[in-house]
């Protein structure tokens, strides 16, 4: 399987940081490992990066979408029209959105077989808070939140996991490789139990303060098939160094 660096810029940038962005992105990135690079920038300024990405093998996608084409959804973002624009893929269930927005995983669950449905990829993000992993709750919330979001998925479409402890996103605080690949195989584990053939196919990516430094130890990890990166995706030359360094990483 490919390694996978996502950068979720999150609520940052405007339309002439995000255009200078891409340029340097386009400009320095390997050709040959481009296809595995993917940017999550504000929906704002969506359009302006489809438009500077076209016919480059970087792939794209929103921070958060709905789970219908159309309607009265005051303020969300349709995957027809994200589709349209040429994105394909689209976090969900960012610890973020579950927290700030108070999204739960019966409505992830809606949304996730939605977005699969028009055609999008959806990257689920699961993760324990800090007290859940004090209390030794790790496995059974993570769980939870893989099955429930996972209600009406279908297995025929492409679905994509992002692991991110909520303690270590935005923090500096990263997570050991045993307890990235722990949580990994048990996210293996459960896709296995509902899927053998898709848990073998789904990238399951780490989040959680990637940076240069920590990128190795992190990337030849059996379970690890990517990063999804916030802080450190924002300056081109760090994101890039990240792939770089996961990639000799692995070999
Ligand atoms: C994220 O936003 O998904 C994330 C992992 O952020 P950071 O890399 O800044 O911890």
């Amino acid at each position: 399987m490919n390694f996978y660096c996502a950068g979720n810029w999150k609520m940052n940038m405007n339309a002439e940081a995000a255009a200078t962005y891409v340029c340097q992105l386009l400009a320095q990135a390997p050709k040959a490992e481009a296809q595995q690079l993917l940017i999550f920038p504000p929906a704002l300024i969506a359009w302006q990066v489809a438009e500077l990405l076209k016919g480059s093998a970087i792939s794209w996608g929103a921070q958060n979408c709905f789970g219908a084409e159309q309607g009265a959804f005051t303020g969300e973002n349709s995957p027809r029209v994200l589709l349209d624009m040429g994105a394909r893929f689209t976090l969900i269930g960012h610890s973020e959105r579950r927290q700030i927005f108070a999204e739960p995983d019966t409505l992830l669950a809606q949304k996730l077989e939605g977005i699969q449905r028009i055609g999008l990829t959806p990257i689920l993000c699961v993760g324990e808070t800090l007290d859940d992993r004090r209390w030794n709750r790790t496995r059974e919330v993570i769980v939870r939140q893989l099955r429930t979001a996972m209600k009406n998925a279908d297995p025929k479409k492409p679905l994509w996991i992002a692991y991110e402890p909520v303690w270590a996103i935005g923090t500096g605080e990263v997570a050991s490789p045993l307890q990235v690949e722990e949580a990994h195989e048990i996210l293996r584990k459960a896709l296995a139990e509902w899927n053998s053939a898709v848990a073998e196919r789904t990238p399951i990516l780490y989040g959680g303060s990637v940076k240069p430094d920590n990128a190795a130890s992190l990337a030849n990890l059996r379970n690890v098939n990517g990063f999804l990166i916030g802080g450190a995706s924002l300056n081109v030359t760090e994101f890039l160094a990240i792939q770089a360094n996961a990639q000799s990483a692995r070999g």
